[in-house]
């Protein structure tokens, strides 16, 4: 079995001043990581169309689109982000947003497909916040369903922060299913409400997770039934995370992943996904946490794929 289509681009790393507290190093170090494993070869490597303007207005104000891409965003607006915004940082953005859909559109192809970034889960229509520019979720969601390529979606964000962004971008987007599990004492301080929030207590570890999302992926693939899953596989839960509080182990993370595969997988739905948040010091331990995501994905690749359920149609 080939391995899954893995998507990057070299403009994932944008140069930020020394110091800053963002961890961009990880896109590079994940990347170094993938192909030193043999997870990201040259046969499955894709690099990504950085995403339109006309695209990115889909789910932002024209205005933020336009301020972004010309580097032109007020202090104000850059302080909410977390970002100066360079044309460098612009580009990583747009080339982010283009990765998700490009991981979106193999999914639909494969079945499975993933991007090594994405999951600005936090980027508000009217601007950024909280490190992300532009939501690539909601931008890929909103450019497939006006292709017509799908019908109906479901983003499954398992980031530790709420996915307050997606949640309000597509509030009035019944065709996108939003769902939520995050640790209830994160920012952003104020929640915005999606299809489905799970808010979780800190400390929160392994087992009680696992337990949770065992029991929801079925029934929520089933009511939702979406024709893609983008999936937000941040590992800001886990325990050692400086950010979440949440207390996921590595294995803990593992065997979320592969709940989420195989219950997409067991559905018949293809599924692209996005490293979402992670924010350790050690960029050599944060990529090793990313690169759990890849692993697992390589692995269920190398099984045979289930055929469709009994009684269901292509593309129903
Ligand atoms: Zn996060």
């Amino acid at each position: 079995m080939s391995p899954p289509p893995i998507v990057h681009h070299p403009a994932y790393a944008a140069p930020l001043p020394a110091g800053h507290r963002f961890p961009m190093g990880k896109f590079a170090a994940l990347a170094a990581l993938l192909r030193a494993r043999g997870l990201l070869l040259e046969r499955n490597l894709v690099e990504p169309e950085p995403a339109e303007p006309d695209a990115l207005a889909l789910a932002h104000d024209r205005a933020w689109v336009e301020a972004v891409l010309a580097a032109r965003v007020d202090p104000a607006a850059e302080r909410r982000l977390g970002l100066p915004v360079s044309p460098a940082v612009a580009l990583r953005a747009r080339a982010a947003s283009g990765g998700t859909l490009a991981a979106a559109r193999l999914a639909l192809e494969h079945g499975l497909a993933l991007n090594s970034a994405g999951g600005s889960h936090h980027a508000q229509r009217s601007g950024g916040a909280g490190f992300c520019v532009f939501n690539d979720l909601a931008v890929a969601s909103l450019v497939l369903l006006a292709e017509g390529r799908v019908r109906r979606l479901l983003i499954l964000d398992l980031d530790v922060h709420q996915g307050d962004g997606s949640a309000a971008i597509l509030e009035d987007e019944p065709r996108v299913t939003t769902v939520s599990v995050h640790c209830r004492c994160n920012w952003p301080a104020r929640k915005r409400q999606s299809s489905l929030d799970l808010a979780l207590d800190p400390g929160t570890g392994d087992r009680a997770y696992l337990e949770l999302l065992a029991g929801l992926l079925p029934g929520l693939l089933r009511r939702s039934a979406p024709d893609l899953v983008l999936y937000d596989a941040g590992v800001d839960p886990h325990a050692r995370d400086r950010l979440g509080r949440l207390a996921l182990s590595d294995r803990g993370l593992a065997e979320r992943d592969r709940l989420v595969l195989e219950a997409c997988r067991a559905a018949a739905v293809p599924v692209a996904c996005v490293i979402g948040g992670g924010y350790e010091e050690d960029l050599r331990a944060l990529a090793e946490r990313h690169a759990i995501l890849f692993e697992v994905a390589a692995d269920l690749s190398r099984r045979p794929r289930p055929r469709r359920p009994a009684g269901s149609c292509p593309g129903s």
